[in-house]
């Protein structure tokens, strides 16, 4: 794509070089939609073209310029499109790629997918002589036809009125989940292809996203269907079939294929995956995922929380932000997993781990959102913020309910045991000769349990192992135990 002059219509440059482009809060003009706003995009494809005011762009709700500068306002962004070629199974496919195509627009950062869209629209463009959202919607129509010219007929409407954005909502989830129930009867055996994307690799370039039926894409954007469909359409785009290959493990999922395209991918950072792992080979995590799980060495089980949780603290001290950092950033990191809500409902869901027995927390609203696909032997075994709020009452409150992970976890696929529990263990004690380590008394979220942090004792008492680590300290305090 060439990169047009800024002009009155589109006074930005557009080009694919501001995919990535991040916006902070000191050059933000407005944020749309976010943690604290509601918002959704959706595509809906009209079968009828006289019915598509193609080129329109409507608007309901304050434009940029009669809103507040810094402020934060709902957002809903809905395209109706309309080609010959095009089938409703298209539209998850089409509304993937308006996170990719409003990343080329020079100072809007568009982040997130399906309700959980965040953008972010930087001072620098408003002065430039961006006026309207209208202008937003204009570019994207062009972006869109210019990339998918499959799309004959595209009409857009924003809206920026809060309760006109709750209004739509609720329809609006039905759609999604219409979406997500129809890859529920299919499985990773029963088919002979799985689906790469690549769209993120703009933020997080060894991402490797593996679609497959039993494990819908981690942003929850793509099931296996929408990715099949993507390809066909649009064989020159970032979804393609990787064949499925030998299978090497069936528990964990791990197929010649798939570590073949985790070479190709990663460019040669990963040689393999496997597709129902937590703990070991993991998927990675670009930064779209729906939920963070992460690993608590001192119960030996798994927390979940996921983006826009009201829950603000997990039993490690920190919220989904923090942890999302540690998952993120198209890294294999073992002991955290970015998962998309559908894969809750897998009967693979980390079943290398144990699956459901592993889990031992999870956000309230979580937990409540997906309850009907928590084993039903788990669902009173596993603790919320309403029942623990740190390690300590976590593992008492897993003994109480005598969770699989106090005497062992056997995995349900293969009746193999797979971990020893910890019943009969010491309680939880910090390592010889160091009582406490305290971080960053500048950045309060960086108190992290120092078991977290890989603590293993050789000859020293403790050894720090922190790798790709982006640390702020403010101050360390080492105590000695009976040091005040
Ligand atoms: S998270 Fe993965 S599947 Fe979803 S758009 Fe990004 S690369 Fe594609």
């Amino acid at each position: 794509m060439g990169e047009p002059e800024a002009d009155e219509e589109y006074p930005f440059d557009i080009s694919p070089m501001y995919e990535g482009e991040r916006i902070r809060k000191t050059d933000l003009y407005v944020e749309l939609g976010g943690q604290s706003k509601p918002g959704f995009e959706l595509v809906l494809f009209e079968p009828d073209p006289d019915k598509i005011n193609d080129g329109e762009v409507s608007l309901i709700g304050p434009d940029l310029e009669e809103m507040e500068e810094g402020s934060t306002y709902a957002y809903a962004m809905i395209y109706k499109v309309y080609g010959e070629q095009i089938e409703e199974d298209l539209e998850a496919v089409i509304e993937r790629r308006n996170h990719e195509y409003q990343g080329y627009i020079q100072g809007y950062m568009h982040l997130n997918q399906r309700s959980e869209i965040w953008v972010r629209i930087s001072k620098e463009t408003v002065k430039k002589g961006l006026k309207s959202l209208k202008q937003i919607g204009k570019a994207t129509i062009m972006l869109f036809k210019a990339e998918l010219p499959f799309i004959e007929k595209m009409e857009v409407t924003y809206v920026t009125d809060e309760d006109e954005v709750v209004r739509r909502l609720e329809e609006v989830k039905r759609v999604y989940e219409a979406r997500d129930v129809k890859v529920r009867g299919l499985h990773d055996e029963d088919v002979d292809e799985f689906y790469q994307c690549t769209l993120c690799q703009s933020f997080a370039p060894t991402n490797v996203c593996v679609v497959t039926p039993d494990r819908t894409a981690l942003c929850g954007a793509m099931n296996w269907f929408d990715s099949r469909a993507a390809a066909r359409i649009d064989p020159e785009g970032p979804n393609a079939p990787i064949p499925k290959g030998e299978c090497i493990d069936p528990i964990g999922g791990e197929y010649t294929g798939v570590d073949d395209a985790a070479v190709r991918l990663s460019g040669g950072e990963y040689d393999s995956i496997k597709l129902h792992s937590f703990l070991e080979r993991p998927h990675t995590s670009c930064g779209c995922f729906e939920v963070a799980g992460f690993y608590m060495p001192e119960v030996d089980g798994i927390g979940w929380v996921h983006r826009g949780s009201k829950v603000s603290d997990t039993p490690i001290g920190l919220p989904f932000s923090s942890i999302a950092s540690s998952v993120g950033g198209g890294k294999q990191v073992e002991g955290f997993l970015g998962i998309g809500v559908q894969y809750f409902y897998s009967p693979k869901f980390i079943q290398y781990d144990g699956g459901w027995r592993r889990v031992v927390w999870m956000a309230s609203d979580l937990k409540e959102r997906v309850g009907d696909a928590i084993l039903e032997e788990m669902r009173g075994k596993i603790a919320t913020e309403k029942d623990v709020k740190n390690i300590e009452e976590l593992r008492a409150f897993l003994k109480k309910v005598d969770h699989p992970v106090v005497n062992g976890v056997t995995r349900d696929v293969d009746g193999a045991k797979i971990t020893e529990g910890w019943a009969e263990a010491a309680e939880v004690a910090p390592p010889a000769e160091m009582e406490e380590a305290v971080l960053g008394e500048a950045e309060p979220l960086t108190r992290v349990p120092i078991t977290q942090m890989m603590a293993s004792g050789v000859d020293s008492p403790i050894k720090l192992i922190l790798k790709d680590a982006d640390i702020r300290i403010g101050k360390i305090i080492v105590k000695r135990k009976g040091e005040k």
